[in-house]
C-alpha cells in the first residue's frame, strides 16, 4: 500500500533493524522502544488490523505466531517470558494501520491490564 510506513519497510524504502524475515513475515526493532526488547512482527501483506482479517488470512496469522515463537527462542526470552500486544483501532491507540504485533520483553512487567 502506497502510503503505509510498514509496507515501505517491507519493500526497503524505509530502513529498519530487521531481526527476522521469511517469505510472509518481517520483524524489526521498534523505533521508539518501550521495553529493553521491543520488536514489531508484521505480515508482509498489507492488512490494516485484526478487524480487517479475512478467513483467507488464517494461515498467515499462524505464520506470524510461528515467527514470534522463533524470535523469542532466538533472542533468548523464551524462559523469562514476553508479552505480545496488537492495538486495533482508535480506542486501543493504533497509530500504524498495518497489522503488527508488539513483542515486549527484557524486564518484569509490573502493570497487567488483563
Ligand atoms: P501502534 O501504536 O500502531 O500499535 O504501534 C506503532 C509502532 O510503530 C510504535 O511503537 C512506533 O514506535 C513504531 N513505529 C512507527 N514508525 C516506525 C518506523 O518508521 N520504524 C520503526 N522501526 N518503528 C516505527
Ligand atoms: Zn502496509
Amino acid at each position: 500500500m502506497a502510503d503505509c510506513i510498514f509496507c515501505k519497510i517491507v519493500n526497503g524504502e524505509i530502513p529498519s533493524n530487521k531481526v527476522y524475515e521469511d517469505d510472509n513475515v518481517l520483524a524489526f526493532k521498534d523505533l521508539n522502544p518501550q521495553m529493553p526488547v521491543h520488536i514489531l512482527v508484521i505480515p508482509k501483506k498489507h492488512i490494516e488490523s485484526i478487524i480487517d482479517l479475512k478467513e483467507e488470512d488464517e494461515k498467515l496469522v499462524g505464520k506470524v505466531f510461528t515467527a514470534i515463537n522463533k524470535i523469542a527462542n532466538d533472542i533468548g526470552v523464551d524462559k523469562e517470558g514476553f508479552r505480545v500486544i496488537s492495538n486495533c483501532g482508535q480506542d486501543a491507540g493504533q497509530t500504524v494501520k498495518h497489522l503488527h504485533f508488539h513483542v515486549l520483553a527484557g524486564k518484569k512487567m509490573s502493570e497487567k491490564i488483563v
